[in-house]
């Protein structure tokens, strides 16, 4: 990236960059007289300004037809996922019969696990990144248990080889080369939630495949953040979270992807009406038959009320598409990074990779000095009205989101941290 830029007024680049319009779509928690820096859209993203009204329709449509609404809403609710759909495959890169919008990712990972976890004596076993979100851990180890493997032997956890907690490729595939007779399932981040570090999708396909392994992907942190080419991949399946990268609202309705090459898979799955073939399923019959695709991986009608947010949020997306909100990202982090090395050094220290092709919009930093120090300067940021997150045991995120941070967010992060540090001119 040429560095020029880097210098200039964050007032100027926001001006010079008809993208910044975004940030009118959403709702910027206040903070005193003005907005907050929020940097937390790794956690739960902004309310799009949208859903209200889409919501407000929604219960109207309830209250004014009831039953009828599912033909005859302004969004009628029978063929509602459908209006997800297009919006769903643009974000993760899939054709429109491999994702589906549906219950929560804990949740979709376990279902999905059901069908692609299909472990055997001479290869039983699991292998995920060390350090992994609990949730994720949770779902392996207990469907290991579920099978009658004890996840002591049958759990393989890759733990980082490079600084700040990052896997390189080549430890990944040494692992696969050791243990891959032995891996059932490989499940594996898009983007890791706690370094930031990013994984090339395709190349963890091709080395995993290669050892025979079925490849899955959770992308709570890659949906929306990074433009995905799950098809192209070749993974097996994925599931993400909505209220993330996707702005759908807390504990909204997740995605999951399930390749083409499955779509009439018959391997063993947890079955429900909704995932019934959608031409006979109102003929009530007692045989299960699947929808095609990822739709037939659903149990139950979806919640209209907790889809609507996802509607809108969808259109937004599409409205702009992921290449260009990718590269406004890659400025806006760019800039994050370079005015940390620039004139934070001495305080903060990156764990996030440099490269911009291993990571998306999040920066973990850590406070040179410690954990109390971290911890001081995380609080002080938050009273000031600059949103991060904390994770334990020291890691502080700062994640600039495309749709609605601003240059001028990140220069107020930067004179926050000096007026902490006691350091630099800028009046905070
Ligand atoms: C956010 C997140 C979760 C949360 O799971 P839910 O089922 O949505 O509560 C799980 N795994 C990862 C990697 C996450 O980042």
């Amino acid at each position: 990236m040429n560095g020029d830029w880097l210098q200039a007024d964050p007032a100027a680049l926001d001006a010079a960059d008809p993208l910044s319009a975004l940030r009118q779509e959403f709702l910027v928690p206040p903070h005193g007289d003005g907005e907050q820096a929020y940097f937390c859209g790794n956690s739960l993203g902004l309310q799009p300004r949208g859903v209200r009204e889409a919501l407000l329709q929604e219960l109207d449509d309830w209250a004014r037809l009831a039953v009828e609404a599912h033909f005859r809403g302004r969004h009628p609710w029978m063929p509602y996922h459908a209006e997800v759909r297009d919006g769903l495959a643009a974000i993760a890169g899939a054709g429109p019969g491999e994702v589906v919008a549906m219950n929560t990712l804990t949740v979709n990972l376990h279902l999905l696990m059901v069908s692609f976890y299909r472990p055997t004596p001479e290869r039983p076993a699991i292998l995920i990144e060390a350090g992994a979100f609990p949730s994720d851990r949770h779902a392996v180890t207990s469907q290991l248990r579920f099978h009658g493997y004890d996840p002591e032997r049958d759990l393989i956890e890759l733990e980082p080889d490079e600084p700040g907690g990052i896997i390189s490729m080549a430890s990944l595939e040494r692992c696969l080369a050791e243990h891959g007779r032995r891996i059932a399932l490989v499940l594996w981040p898009g983007v890791q939630y706690r370094t930031g570090q990013a994984f090339d999708l395709k190349e963890v396909v091709r080395l995993a495949h290669a050892q025979g392994c079925l490849v899955g992907f959770d992308l709570a942190h890659g949906a929306g953040n990074l433009p995905l080419a799950l098809h192209d991949s070749g993974a097996d399946f994925a599931a993400w979270c909505s209220y993330k990268y996707l702005n759908s609202g807390p504990g909204a309705v997740a995605g999951a992807f399930v390749h083409a090459r499955h779509a009439r898979s018959e391997r063993p799955r947890f079955a429900g009406w909704w995932g019934h073939d959608q031409a006979t399923r109102f003929r009530m019959g007692p045989e299960f038959v699947p929808t095609p695709g990822a739709e037939g991986w659903q149990l139950s009608n979806p919640p209209i009320l907790a889809l609507a947010p996802l509607r809108v949020s969808l259109e937004i997306f599409q409205k702009v598409g992921m290449p260009a909100l990718r590269e406004r990202s890659r400025r806006l982090t760019g800039y994050l990074e370079a005015q940390v090395r620039a004139r934070l050094d001495r305080v903060l220290e990156i764990l996030t990779p440099a490269d911009p092709a291993r990571r998306g919009c999040q920066l973990s930093i850590r406070v040179r000095g410690g954990r109390g120090r971290s911890r001081e300067l995380f609080e002080h940021l938050m009273a000031r009205g600059v949103i991060g997150d904390w994770r334990e045991p020291d890691v502080i995120r700062i994640s600039p989101v495309p749709l609605y941070n601003r240059f001028t967010d990140i220069a107020r992060f930067v004179a926050e941290v000096e007026a902490w540090a006691g350091i630099g001119g800028t009046q905070a």
